[in-house]
This record gives C-alpha cells, structure tokens and sequence, in this order.
C-alpha cells in the first residue's frame, strides 16, 4: 500500500470535502427533481466558497458530479430555475441563440403540456447520480430530451442518467418528438 497520495486522491479528498458542504446547502423540490439551494446565493445564483473564492453553485454542482467545465463555456439550466444545482438538470454550452432557443422550446412545451411533465420525485437523491439503476423517471426523461435539446449527446445522457446508451438514444428520441409535438399545437387560449 503505497502511503504517498497521488494527485488524484488529493483532489478526490478535497472534492468530497467540498461535496459535505455542498450537500449540506441544497433541498429537493418534490414536484420538479430541482435541488433548490438553501444557501449563500447572490439573488440570481447559490454561490459557495471553494479554496477561499466563492463560485458559483450550478458550476461547482456540475464539476463534482459531471465533468470539469471547458474554459469559456457557461452551464445552463435545463430546468429553467437558476437556483437549481441538480447535475442532472444542467448541461454545458455557450452562449449561443441555439442553446437559448432549445431552452426556451423545452420550457415552453413543459408548459403547454402539463400532463406530459407532470415531475414527480418520490425519493430524495442525496448520493447524486447513482440512485436509480436503470430506472428513469418522467422528469428524469423530459430533462433528458431537454439537455440532448440543448446540445448534450445520447451518450453523455445515458452515462448521467446511469442507463444504457442505446435506452438513453430511444427514450431521449420520444420525448424530443412529444416536446415538438407539443409546440407545433395550435395554443388554445379561447374559454371553453
Ligand atoms: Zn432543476
């Protein structure tokens, strides 16, 4: 047993550290999967110090349970709410039309399609992302057309997700096309 730490044990010893409290500042929304942060926030976004310097929460959720964010680019909100730092709702991209636009074309059938997003959590998820094997919720779907819509590919999907790819491709295929079905709906606004 080699006592001398690697670099990769510092680093894991200093995430989990950073997890404790981290997982100490955020409480699951029963109905949208989104974990709401309960801590220091600056009215828009959490925020939390990491190594002295306060960072943003959704960031700092998204590198200790997805991957590291590449330099220049920003992590959206697929759930729409800024306080959210479930990893699961966020996805990496950069500022582009695009990306608003898959956003707000999510947003807007979750909106016109209540029924279809109706976002059930029973269980709370505190261990992050392995606490379902293979078994996704609606929400859990819906995100997951949400984030491919957004730019993430089947295949990260299904490794956040924890199900396999080829699910991940079939399951994230039905809700995209439900999400355009639902946009191109004529909206009924009219009483009756
Ligand atoms: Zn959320």
């Amino acid at each position: 047993m080699a006592d001398t730490p690697t670099p990769e044990m510092v680093e894991r010893v200093a995430r989990s550290g950073v997890r404790r409290r981290f997982d100490q500042k955020w409480k699951i929304d029963s109905r949208s999967g989104c974990w709401n942060w309960t801590g220091a926030n600056d009215g828009r976004y959490g925020s939390i110090s990491v190594n002295g310097r306060l960072k943003k929460a959704h960031r700092v959720s998204y590198e200790l349970f997805c991957a590291p964010i590449p330099a220049g680019m920003v992590v959206c909100h697929a759930c729409d709410n800024t306080r959210c730092v479930n990893p699961q709702h966020l996805f990496v991209g950069t500022q582009s039309e695009n990306l608003f636009d898959a956003s707000r074309k999510g947003r807007n059938a979750m909106q016109r399609a209540p029924e279809k997003s109706s976002l059930r959590y029973v269980r709370n998820r505190p261990t992050g992302l392995n606490h379902h094997k293979g078994k996704l919720s609606e929400s859990d779907k819906i995100m997951m057309a949400r984030l491919w819509l957004g730019g993430e590919t089947t295949r990260r999907l299904g490794a956040r997700f924890n199900v396999h790819g080829g699910h991940a491709a079939k399951v994230i295929k039905k809700y995209a096309a439900m999400i355009d079905a639902a946009l191109s709906e004529t909206p009924e606004t009219g009483e009756r």
